[in-house]
């Protein structure tokens, strides 16, 4: 079959089971394509061809055999921030250009043990900060609906290699928007889950409080699969939450559209720098809603011009410490002819981190040390606290929230904004990771240029069945989420 890439997770599933085609096949299927075509993406950092195929033949044997599960087979490309043991972990980061890792992060063995096929490890931001995939030491990844533009960030490689269906589905991680930004930019279905929802062992610390895995894929039934194997708790992750795991597959229809309440923040549509495409497709998507029984409703969340100073404070400062760990001792980049123990941690450190994992360093120290902890930190977690306030006062009389994913669609490659216009595009986005909320992207059509435009929606606490079963149907009731980039069409 030469087509196999076309095929959604469900079709997948079935197709191996019914023996249409073999794990093998369809593996070799997609190494093919990414041998021929991620030379112009440049979504992977790895691709790990060999294990791959033995994984593949494993999932084939124990397809004959009777103990497959639904995904063993189909493959997966994770975002390089998931440690994978005895391949190479390196966060976009010169600093990890050599870490291997001893264990496999909890989202990677769960794949694994569900029969997962990993093709490689994908780009991203340097240690998941940005919004472009060019902070990364491998340098930029391209969006397969027009490659001089960025795929978004930091889960860009995921984006896109989905986008260019290079892989079927990918993992992603979002600490201020990271999977929802790049669903948005590349024409794809992202699933940010509630805070505690998806182990974060053995994913690459960036801020703790904040970082949360989830699926991105085409669809948000092809993410409900995914998250079938990624959530849970986990013994691992003192931050995981106990709360029994839902079938997301097996909810895709549970919420009905009818009667839903969505949320229509006013202040969310009149920011300053919201694209008028952007702000075009997401109404006509939330008119759509409208017609298939939603109800929109006007709220206000008072605090949205509280939101990117308040995360540019808290997500800097988590990350300062978190890098702390990087000296060029234990492990990772080391300096050459370190002339004294301070020379070594200094140059290490210089040479390994790159200028926007740097600059947030400084920040994020600055505003923990002693004289300005009060003043800065500590501000910040009470607005933060605020700002979680509002949201759970606003689900006091909606179901769900709905905003752009991102008030721009992708930028040019070296468009050059600076770090204060990058900030300022995460408006939509960081919020939801400040209150631990869930929150799912969803294609909703084009802007002139033919760039891709998403639809964002907030949920309350635990509601991820809900929101995949949202954005379900939506997609059963419209075809924006099967429009492929041309070079997806391409064939290997
Ligand atoms: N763009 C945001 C940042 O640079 C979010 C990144 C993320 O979610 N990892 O911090």
């Amino acid at each position: 079959m030469t087509d196999l890439h076309r095929l959604s997770i469900r079709e997948l599933s079935e197709g191996l089971a019914g023996a249409k085609f073999s794990s093998r096949e369809l593996t070799e299927h997609y190494l093919k394509r990414i041998a021929k075509l991620d030379t112009q993406v440049k979504s992977y950092v790895t691709v790990t061809a060999e294990q791959a195929l033995a994984q593949a033949d494993a999932a084939d044997a124990a397809i004959k055999a009777g103990t497959a599960t639904a995904l063993t087979g189909v493959p997966i490309a994770h975002k390089d921030i998931f440690c994978t043991q005895g391949i190479k972990t390196t966060a976009g980061s010169k600093m990890l250009d050599n870490f291997i890792s001893p264990y496999d992060a909890t989202v990677v063995a769960k794949g694994k043990a569900a029969g997962l096929v990993t093709l490689g490890k994908v780009n991203m931001d340097e240690f998941a900060m940005g919004s472009t995939s060019e902070n990364s030491f491998y340098g930029a990844t391209a969006n397969p609906w027009n490659l001089g533009h960025v795929p978004g960030g930091s889960s860009g490689g995921s984006a896109a290699a989905v986008a260019a269906d290079l892989a079927p589905f990918a993992t992603g991680t979002d600490t201020g928007g990271s999977i929802r930004q790049p669903a948005s930019f590349c024409g794809l279905t992202g699933l940010k889950p509630s805070y505690g929802r998806v182990s974060r062992f053995g994913m690459i610390a960036y801020a703790s409080s904040l970082d949360q895995g989830g699926p991105m894929a085409r669809s948000a039934e092809d993410c409900a699969y995914l998250m079938n194997v990624m959530a849970g708790h986990d013994a691992k992750d003192s931050t995981s939450v106990g709360k029994d795991v839902d079938d997301y597959v097996a909810n895709l229809n549970s919420t009905a559209i009818q009667g839903l309440r969505i949320g229509i923040p006013k202040q969310y549509f009149n920011v300053a720098g919201l694209d008028a495409d952007v702000k075009a497709r997401v109404e006509e998507s939330l008119k759509k809603l409208e017609d298939m029984g939603a109800t929109l409703i006007e709220i206000d969340l008072n605090m949205t011009e509280a939101y990117v100073p308040t995360y540019y404070l808290i997500a800097p400062a988590e990350a300062s410490s978190n890098l702390q760990r990087y000296d060029g001792v234990r492990y990772g980049y080391r300096a050459e002819n370190p002339i004294d123990l301070m020379d070594l941690y200094k140059r290490s450190r210089s040479e390994g981190f790159g200028a926007e994992v740097q600059r947030r360093i400084l920040i994020g120290t600055y505003a923990l040390s002693a004289g300005y902890y009060d003043a800065y930190y500590v501000k910040a977690q009470k607005v933060r606290r605020l700002i979680q306030q509002d949201f759970l006062k606003a689900f006091e009389s909606v179901d769900v929230i709905a905003a752009p994913a991102a008030p721009t669609t992708a930028y040019k490659i070296g468009a050059n904004l600076s770090p204060v216009e990058m900030y300022l595009g995460d408006i939509y986005t960081i919020a939801v990771n400040l209150a631990g909320l869930p929150a799912i992207n969803a294609p909703v059509g084009f802007d002139k240029d033919n760039l891709p435009v998403g639809l964002q929606l907030i949920g309350n606490y635990w509601s991820e069945s809900q929101l995949l079963s949202v954005v379900h149907q939506y997609q059963q009731a419209t075809d924006w989420h099967t429009k492929r980039a041309a070079i997806a069409e391409e064939n290997a």
